[in-house]
């Protein structure tokens, strides 16, 4: 179906002038350090992409392991006893991080600019989905501000003439390694839970989407954090990443990202101090289509739920199973949607769809659609390439899909559907359940006794029941199997950034 040709107005970067932010190609973007604006110790610089035209937005300073040290000590120093962010009142922490939600509140369009030229997803996006999602991260923020004086121990009635009580402590200096398909939104997750409970930071962005971290960082700042506390670097993963995954003096790292990374992330804490390790990571998501199920909405859903962020989620239903008796017409208005999908310059309001994050992703995607076709699925529609430049793939579509495909076992992270055929709900929840990942699934259906079978017995962190992508701040995400360990969100994300301290107390018995 040809090029869509991409008039792309290219974006105008006086509004980008404000703060300190890209004022073209050779500006230079910082590491964020103690509070201050730093080159890194190298000199080094490394450009960040506009993936709609494939043009450099600006430069960035490229950390490496001098400026994981750097930030390390400071981070240490900031978590000394007796520092200011130690005796810091909780409620006030919760209200630096209120003041940090209103600040990015404040800014929200900006950021959203911003996340668009970085990152490539939809403004419209933003506005409809994102902005309400910026709100969300916003709520993230502002669900962990109300947690930092309202995460309390217990008193114990334990055995004998004592006194024994817990203390949530922070764990000290987290390290934060983030991906790029949420650059935001990753922040938000991470930043939220680890500053309520106290802990103090070094973050390291992707390399792909340095932009709105770094413009968060000068939030950070502006509304008062202490220095030190939050520490924010962009460069590469195997240079600063894994410096701050084998860091002998940071004690937990968080990561979010593919689970070959997420294995060297274990590796490297079992290697060196055996710090703290949660894994938030990749997935091959099952989403189950009953027959009973509404199609119109089970079609419309299911679109979403592989589609939205150019396919780039972590719990994309990237297995979408169909009973054998509505296969036929599921396929047919599955492709007839993917068809209409709007790909295009992710500035223009129409848009759905925008570019894939950079070069390798969008390669790497590619390849997945030629090995579809190798090993012998049917492409309904797409299969290409949708611009002559910037990063676009046109919403691509596999039926007869088997489960021993590439395409049906490897995520993918991109804008490619496989529809897979099934009969009997026991049969698919086995089916589904055959992947090393377990992060999230979801089944259409209008019957809740099938619902209920289906979601007891997949084993996933999540499971969706006609609904699919739906978050909250306070409920837990995370993956089951290799799609990580620990869980993000809610109550129980405060659970990876405490130490429980048990104290006892022997009492005098008088009289
Ligand atoms: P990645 O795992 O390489 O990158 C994620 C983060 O980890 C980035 O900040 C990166 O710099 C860092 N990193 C990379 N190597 C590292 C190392 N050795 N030590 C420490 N940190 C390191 O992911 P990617 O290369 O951007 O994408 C590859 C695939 O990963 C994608 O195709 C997709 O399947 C998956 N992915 C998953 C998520 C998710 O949300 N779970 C996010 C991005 C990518
Ligand atoms: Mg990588």
């Amino acid at each position: 179906s040809g090029h869509i040709l991409l008039p792309l107005l290219f974006f105008s970067f006086t509004t980008l002038l404000k703060a300190h932010h890209s004022q073209g190609p050779g500006h230079i973007l910082c590491l964020f350090i103690n509070n201050q604006w730093q080159d890194a110790a190298s000199g080094k610089t490394f450009p960040t992409i506009n993936p709609a035209t494939g043009e450099v937005i600006c430069q960035i300073a490229e950390a490496d392991e001098a400026d994981v040290d750097k930030a390390v000590k400071v981070a240490r120093d900031a978590f000394r006893l007796g520092s200011p962010w130690r005796r810091m009142d909780a409620s006030h922490r919760g209200l630096l991080l209120y003041r940090l939600a209103d600040a990015i509140e404040r800014d929200a369009a900006y950021l959203a600019e911003l996340e668009t030229l970085d990152n490539g997803k939809p403004y419209a996006v933003s506005y409809t989905v994102d902005l309400p999602n910026v709100v969300k991260f916003v709520v993230v923020f502002r669900y962990y501000a109300g947690w930092a004086d309202k995460w309390e121990g217990k008193t114990i009635p334990i055995d004998g003439d004592y006194f024994c009580y817990t203390r949530h402590e922070p764990i000290g200096v987290c390290g934060q390694i983030i991906p790029w398909n949420f650059p935001l939104l990753m922040q938000a997750w991470k930043l939220g839970p680890a500053l309520a409970t106290g802990n103090t930071v070094v973050m390291k962005v992707a390399e792909q989407t340095p932009l709105t971290a770094l413009y968060v960082a000068s939030l950070i700042k502006e509304v008062g954090f202490p220095e030190g506390v939050v520490n924010i670097l962009a460069g590469m993963g195997p240079s600063a990443g894994a410096a701050i995954a084998r860091h002998m003096d940071v004690d937990k790292v968080a990561f979010t990202g593919s689970t070959e990374v997420g294995h060297l992330i274990q590796q490297a804490s079992g290697s060196s101090n055996l710090k703290k390790v949660t894994l938030e990571l990749g997935g091959k998501s099952p989403n189950i289509i009953l027959s009973d199920a509404n199609m119109e909405d089970a079609v419309e859903q299911s679109h979403f739920a592989l589609f939205f962020n150019q396919g780039q989620c972590c719990c994309a239903g990237s297995r979408t199973y169909v009973q054998a008796d509505i296969y036929d017409e599921f396929v047919e208005r599955s492709v007839e949607r993917a068809k209409r999908r709007v790909v295009g310059n992710p500035f223009d309001l129409k848009t759905e769809q925008g570019p894939q994050v950079d070069q390798e992703q969008f390669n790497k995607i590619l390849g997945y659609i030629s090995s579809g076709k190798r090993e012998g699925a049917k492409l309904m529609c797409g299969g290409g390439v949708a611009a002559d430049r910037g990063y676009f793939i046109q919403p691509t579509v596999f039926g007869d899909v088997e489960d021993n495909m590439t395409i049906a076992r490897e995520e993918i992270f991109g804008p490619v559907m496989q529809i897979l055929k099934f009969k009997t709900l026991e049969e698919v929840v086995t089916r589904a359940n055959d992947t090393k990942y377990g992060l999230a699934a979801a089944v259409f259906t209008k019957d809740i006794d099938k619902a209920n079978y289906v979601s007891n017995g997949l084993r996933a962190g999540t499971i969706w029941i006609n609904c699919y992508d739906v978050f909250g701040a306070q409920a837990p995400f995370g993956g089951y199997k290799a799609s990580g360990n620990g869980r993000e969100l809610g109550e129980y994300g405060l659970d990876n950034y405490t130490e429980i301290k048990t104290v006892i107390t022997r009492n005098k018995p008088f009289i």
